[in-house]
């Protein structure tokens, strides 16, 4: 059976005090808690918070990661990190292919699938984001456009251990609104299909659903078939919020 993940996506967001008072805050959280959370946790924040964060976490079960990272294993790129720097400071996680570096950035699916085995080398796993616009979903492509993304930004070494599949709509991205549930279940169920026809272990890979995910609604959508976690943005910055949709699992 799966294990959900609850992954937090900090973004552009926090300065040291805020990011490091909300890591521990959800570290004590798990250690007060009475019972262990049916989930994996996950924080990803700015990179240059992630080595206190993963000091802070220490050896609670809360994983850290990064948001992005370089295809190349190191050289000439400014402003950039590689994979082993992420792993060498003790994230265990990258997140790749959000849309708003797709957007932001211009990456495409290609660039995604080269960063995605980059990750895997440096014994990473990567949270693979795929979503449709608005506008795709109201041609009716929303399913045919998250299907070619995942065609071209999945290598062939993927498993459901090193890769986690998050499928976020652009347009429920920090918006406040949330794709419906039949609309979630719809999507899930073809993204599950994609990983089975192409990967022996396509049955185990755990699909995440992103876009406004909140503690109100966490539990309807986690409870969706083939919804094996979040990916959450803002609720994911206040540490009552991001516990709530923990909580919900
Ligand atoms: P929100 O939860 O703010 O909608 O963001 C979702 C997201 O993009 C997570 O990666």
């Amino acid at each position: 059976d799966r294990r959900p993940l609850i992954a937090g996506n900090w973004k552009m967001n926090c300065l040291r005090d805020d990011g490091l008072a909300l890591a521990s805050g959800l570290a004590s959280k798990l250690s007060g808690a009475s019972e262990r959370p049916e989930c994996d946790i996950l924080l990803c924040p700015p990179a240059t918070l992630l080595a206190d964060v993963v000091g802070v976490l220490g050896h609670c079960d809360i994983h850290a990661g990064g948001q992005d990272c370089h295809f190349d294993k190191s050289g000439a790129h400014t402003g950039d990190i590689a994979a082993s720097m992420l792993a060498d400071i003790g994230a265990s996680h990258v997140i790749l292919g959000h849309s708003e570096r797709r957007a932001d950035h211009g990456e495409s699916s290609t660039i995604i699938r080269q960063k995605t085995i980059a990750a895997h080398n440096a014994g990473l796993t990567a949270v693979v984001c795929v979503g449709e616009t608005e506008q795709e979903r109201d041609l009716g492509a929303a399913i045919a456009v998250v299907c070619g993304q995942m065609d071209v930004s999945l290598p062939e070494d993927a498993t459901a251990e090193n890769t986690v599949i998050a499928y976020e709509p652009v347009w429920a991205i920090g918006t406040g609104r949330t794709a419906a549930v039949a609309d979630v279940e719809e999507m899930h169920a073809a993204i599950r299909r994609k990983l089975k026809e192409r990967f022996a272990d396509g049955d185990a890979f755990r699909i995440l659903y992103g876009g406004s995910v909140k503690p109100s609604n966490a539990a309807e959508l986690l409870a969706v078939e083939n919804v094996d976690g979040a990916l959450v943005g803002g609720a994911s910055l206040k540490v009552e919020d991001f516990w709530g949709i923990v909580s919900a699992c």
